[in-house]
């Protein structure tokens, strides 16, 4: 006891002395120096400095609020301010839902800032948009008769606490900034879907309590040298569907396009360039739903990703965020009742769909003329390796037509089903549609019911991981129809509930960001049982004697088959198959359907 005691003490008084030696240095922690000042400069807030603001703005406005949507991985709170005429004080997340049950249409608009903390434009830009809304007070009222807004000040807090000067290396400011990854070190851009962090899972609660029509995540480009300050991702229109790609093609990127020249601020489509430099065209950005805008998308909301480019200097990136999110809420304002209509028949597609794309593929042939302003590309000899390297000359701008590459081909269409049935020993994917508000009813008794299954046929895997999986690629898929052992407390999932194309592209294996392509299911995918040969060789030698047709089917095999022929352990393994010994549920894929 008296050890324990003494080396309890020696425990806390260390404790206590490490605590003095870094309280005052600790990075993300310091206290705001003057969180009212967003001083265009090349400094951008801390995150106690950001929710400090954030505060202050939130007790200037009766109609603002911050409140707390669960914690992040770093144990810190996840906050959003909310800004609504129906904000009262102690506004809940469970509130949020309420918010627009008054029985007037408002739209609204969240913006999702610091998913990766290293290109903070958009916390500086949201603290500047909403000074200026709340102190304006008809301005105010304005916008609110229209729409509600949700912002979240910094949604990677771990990442913004672990702050530093240098790792973006190729940015121009600020001076100090979070880091990329969360505190495991995940991209919480890739995380929506498969949903490790908490971040992710309290994002998923705060987006389906306030249903968002538009979604802005800002950040900061990689990659190519241009004269443009802001750069655009929009849902990818085809992989939008129907009825919100043409609006989201046709007008609303060309309002916005056409709103940011007007404050000489000329935007484009973000440059992911075909070849090495946008010289030879630009391929339009499949966001699949790992990614903030990707996730929205499959609920009926249009998502915008804002990539300041990264060598413009910190404040005339800001300067061009703020100007992306007021042409955002300008249109909204313009456009409120068609963006209500939109989302109504989107809704409606999808709720009375009997098929649905779930992967789609670029579409090489079809260009869009662009025009592009560019700096000539040159190639000269480097002074590090000695080979050749690529300099953009910014002294030599040029602007010309280049060739944009955004029309994408649905490249898998899955049917819609009646039902799903998933067993309960999928917890964490049910945990998942728990979260993404599936409504799931379960079996009462023990049954074996008739159902649409798929066996996985080929399939591979990454080597290393990739944000915490081993990523599966599907190579294809059989269907069949068989009876189930289902178990009491098993999950049916109707299809006739509003959050069905989540549920298609998470559950269908094919979609870009499923379920399988994320490893939920691997354990299904492993055989379990195998054979001594030794001892099947008395079975196999019985089971050809006692079936012709077996042993036909086997003439046939080896024939058709000179590997088969040249190889007597593969030969067993064809008779095992086909033996009532092998498992018939091998790589069955354990989500099956109704019989449509
Ligand atoms: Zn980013």
């Amino acid at each position: 006891m008296h050890i324990r005691y003494l080396q309890n003490l020696q425990t806390s008084t260390l404790f206590a002395i490490l605590l003095l030696v870094f309280s005052n240095v600790a990075p993300g922690q310091t206290e705001p120096s003057d969180p009212d000042v967003i001083p265009f400069d090349n400094r951008t807030p801390t995150w106690s400095e950001t929710i400090a603001a954030f505060e202050r703005l939130s007790e200037s406005s009766a109609y603002a609020e911050m409140i707390e949507c669960g914690s992040s991985d770093v144990g810190r709170p996840l906050h959003a301010f909310v800004l609504s005429e129906q904000c009262t004080e102690k506004l809940t997340l469970e509130g949020l839902t309420n918010l627009r049950s008054d029985g007037r249409k408002r739209l609204g608009l969240l913006i999702n800032n610091a998913i990766h903390p290293g290109e903070p434009c958009g916390v500086d830009a949201s603290i500047a948009w909403l000074r200026g809304l709340v102190a304006d007070s008809s301005a105010l009222a304005s916008v609110l008769s229209v729409m509600d807004i949700a912002v979240i000040p910094m949604y990677n807090v771990g990442g913004a606490m672990n702050r530093n000067c240098c790792t973006r290396t190729n940015q121009n400011g600020p001076e100090e900034y979070g880091f990329r990854g969360n505190a495991r070190n995940l991209d919480l851009n890739r995380d929506f879907i498969k949903m490790d962090s908490r971040n992710a899972a309290a994002f998923s609660e705060l987006f389906h309590a306030f249903r968002p029509n538009v979604l802005i995540d800002t950040h900061t480009t990689n990659g190519a040298d241009y004269p443009y300050a802001m750069t655009l991702i929009s849902t990818q229109p085809d992989k939008a569907g129907p009825v919100l790609g043409p609006f989201i093609r046709e007008e609303i990127e060309p309002f916005l396009y056409a709103s940011m020249e007007a404050k000489n601020q000329p935007m484009c489509p973000y440059v992911y360039s075909k070849g090495e430099t946008p010289d030879e065209g630009i391929i339009g950005f499949l966001e699949t739903p790992r990614y903030s805008t990707g996730y929205a998308s499959l609920f009926g909301c249009i998502g915008f990703t804002a990539e300041a480019h990264m060598l413009k200097p910190f404040s005339q990136r800001v300067q061009a965020t703020l100007d992306l999110i007021e042409s955002v809420s300008a249109f909204m304002m313009d456009r409120s009742s068609d963006l209500h209509q939109v989302r109504e028949e989107e809704f409606n597609r999808c709720q009375n769909a009997s098929e649905l794309a779930v992967r789609w593929t670029l579409d090489a042939d079809r260009t869009i003329p662009l025009e592009f302003s560019g700096f000539e590309a040159r190639r000269e000899v480097s002074q590090v390796t000695g080979d050749i390297r690529l300099k953009y000359d910014q002294s030599k701008p040029w602007t010309r037509t280049i060739p944009f590459f955004n029309h994408y081909r649905v490249a898998d269409v899955a049917e819609v089903p009646s039902f799903f049935v998933i067993p309960q020993a999928w917890s964490e994917v049910i945990q998942r549609l728990e979260r993404n508000q599936v409504e799931m009813s379960r079996f009462s008794q023990d049954t074996t019911a008739f159902l649409k299954v798929m066996y996985v046929e080929g399939f591979r895997s990454t080597n290393l991981p990739y944000e915490g999986h081993h990523v599966n690629s599907l190579d294809s898929i059989r269907f069949a129809t068989e009876p189930i052992q289902l178990y009491a407390g098993d999950y049916m999932i109707s299809t006739d509930q509003p959050n069905i194309r989540y549920m298609m592209e998470v559950l269908d294996p094919r979609a870009h960001d499923s379920f399988f392509v994320w490893n939920f299911f691997d354990s299904a995918m492993q055989q379990k049982e195998h054979f001594s040969a030794y001892v099947f060789e008395e079975t196999a030698a019985q089971m050809l004697s006692n079936s012709p047709v077996l042993q036909r089917d086997f003439e046939s095999a080896l024939q058709g088959d000179s590997a088969l022929r040249a190889n007597p352990k593969a030969q067993l393994n064809w008779l095992y198959k086909a033996s009532k010994h092998f498992e018939g549920s091998v790589n069955r894929y354990p989500v099956y359907q109704s019989m449509r």
